[in-house]
């Protein structure tokens, strides 16, 4: 029997719709969460079952909803947010599709309880896969609680997708964790099976929110404050300072105008900014937030990515990472470091070593952030590597610290450069296993543009299908490691570096810090010489 083409039935429809906004109990706790604080709230609390499966529930004391608003607000697109297509510019509340509370009403029994400040009674309404099935007045104080029971009962095919208990579970803390973390000004509660599970009150001050968040993960002095303003831009934060390294992306926070957010080219800022110190394999820590006008931001208007982009996505990325390298290098050399002894442990002494007048020349170039000059009483001649972060020199009767990395960073990047200049080509080694790398079409074509200047660069790709190439040689000397990051640099660079010349010398900054010798790295003596 041939196929018929047949209408779905309009319950199925806004069922398919409303999966896509909700995917999974952490994307439910989000949007109830953010529709709390939109609507003023002081105090918020989460309550889930079994990793929200069988309960998420979000009570506020905000503003409330009056009887005929919170019907409307089951309705699809009803929002109290805009009013027409211009005020997308101008928005700066969490919500503004009108898609969670109906969409949520869709693929659960939802139980809506709300009251306004004016008013003396709390309206209940209960709603099911979408209908009101009861409306009843009850007592309740001034807010609103949404109560999702049963996510996804008839949406077999979503209910399939979901994780264990446990995995859904953190993936709402972190939900969670990301809100609290940017509303220091409001007490929020969690109880998850029926117990109260975390409390944080009211904070005048976000670092006291974060260090309560990641309790006893990090000493009070290892977060350094953010504080760029612009009129058009501002960070604030904190960056965990150069010896204060993670063994994972955990902490990690970014906000667009308090909103979490992901985006790949401030994820590299970060990472840019800080790679001076950070060991292979080691993360920062930090919380971001950046201020900026709402029509500068594409928020790309699906509720769900959190993917977002700036109109001047270089400026902003460019102003990152100069903040966070201005707020590190105040501590370029580790207080730790400082205060030992200068007498060091035979173990780490490297007598043989000295600065010959070739390698005194990246020292005093690194001068500005690393260098740190003291007149101790005597000074042995004991010259070393320190932490395997610093190179410890004697210059002229002073000690001299130098960051290796930066160092080694320096050295190959003047080579590099002059190379370059000079209109050579870069050394290229050729891979022994090609390296695959798939890419968006955009970016595709974005990068054909730029092989000839990669190959000058010692970046030898070839076609490998429409979206994919083939790196067949790479700048000799390359971390093997840093293959992936290089690529994932270059990227960034086709969206910021529209300048051809700046493009090419972009990358030998990159090249020479993937070529560099690594903080964390022991240095051999024939090394340290060089
Ligand atoms: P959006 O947040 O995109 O407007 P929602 O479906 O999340 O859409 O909510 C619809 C409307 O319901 C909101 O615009 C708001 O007016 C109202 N609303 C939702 N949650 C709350 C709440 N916790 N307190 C007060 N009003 C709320
Ligand atoms: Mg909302």
């Amino acid at each position: 029997m041939a196929n018929r083409i047949r209408r779905l039935p309009e319950e199925s429809v806004r069922q398919i719709a409303a999966g896509e906004v909700v995917e999974r109990p952490a994307s439910a706790v989000k949007e109830l969460l953010e529709n709390a604080l939109d609507a003023g709230a002081s105090s918020i609390t989460l309550e889930i079952e079994t990793g929200g499966k069988t309960l998420i529930r979000v009570s506020d004391d905000g503003c409330g909803m009056t009887e005929a608003d919170a019907r409307l607000a089951l309705e699809n697109h009803t929002t109290s947010k805009i009013s027409s297509f211009s005020d997308l510019d101008r928005l700066s509340t969490f919500g503004f599709r009108g898609e969670a509370l109906p969409s949520l009403a869709a693929i659960s029994k939802l139980t809506l309880t709300t009251r306004t400040q004016d008013s003396n009674t709390a309206i209940q309404i209960r709603a099911e896969g979408p209908k009101i099935i009861e409306t009843k007045g009850c007592g309740r104080s001034p807010g609103t609680t949404v109560e999702v029971r049963d996510l996804f009962f008839n949406v077999p095919a979503r209910l399939k997708f979901m994780r264990s208990d446990a995995s859904e579970k953190t993936r709402i803390l972190k939900t969670f964790e990301e809100i609290a973390a940017a509303h220091p000004e409001i007490t929020f509660e969690l109880r998850a099976e029926g117990r109260k599970a975390q409390t944080f009150p009211a904070r005048q001050n976000g670092l006291a929110r974060v260090r309560e968040l990641w309790s006893g993960e990090f000493s009070q002095s290892s977060f350094l404050p953010l504080s760029f303003r612009h009129p058009k831009l501002s960070i604030t934060g904190w960056i965990s300072g150069p010896s204060e390294h993670r063994p994972s992306k955990n902490y990690q926070l970014l906000y667009v105008n308090r909103r979490p957010i992901f985006s790949r080219s401030l994820n590299h800022a970060l990472y840019e900014a800080c790679r001076d110190s950070l060991p292979v394999g080691r993360h920062p820590a930090a919380v971001m937030f950046l201020e900026i006008e709402p029509s500068e931001v594409d928020v790309n208007a699906h509720p769900s990515k959190r993917e977002v982009k700036f109109r001047n996505e270089g400026q902003v990325y460019e102003c990152l990472v100069k903040e966070i390298r201005l707020k590190r290098s105040r501590l370029a050399v580790s207080p730790r470091a400082l205060d030992m002894p200068f007498e060091l442990p035979a173990a780490v002494r490297t007598p043989s070593f000295s600065f010959d007048e070739r390698q005194q020349a990246p020292a005093r170039s690194t001068a500005s952030s690393t260098q740190v000059e003291t007149r101790p009483k005597t000074l042995a001649r004991t010259l070393c590597q320190l932490e395997s972060i610093y190179i410890v020199a004697e210059k002229e009767g002073g000690l001299v610290i130098v960051d290796q990395h930066a160092a080694s960073e320096r050295v190959v990047y003047e080579r590099l450069l002059s190379q370059f200049r000079s209109g050579g080509k870069l050394p290229a080694q050729p891979l022994l296993i090609p390296y695959l790398w798939n890419v968006s079409l955009e970016h595709a074509e974005a990068l054909r543009a730029h092989l000839p200047e990669l190959e000058n660069l010692g970046m030898i790709f070839e076609e490998f299908g429409e979206r994919t190439f083939r790196l067949m040689e790479a700048p000799a000397g390359l971390n093997e490691n840093d293959v992936q990051s290089m690529l994932d640099e270059i990227l960034v660079s086709l969206e910021t570096d529209k300048n051809p010349q700046i493009f090419s010398e972009r990358q030998i900054i990159r090249t020479a810090c993937h070529s560099a010798v690594r903080a964390g790295e022991r240095l051999a003596n024939s090394e340290l010489d060089k």
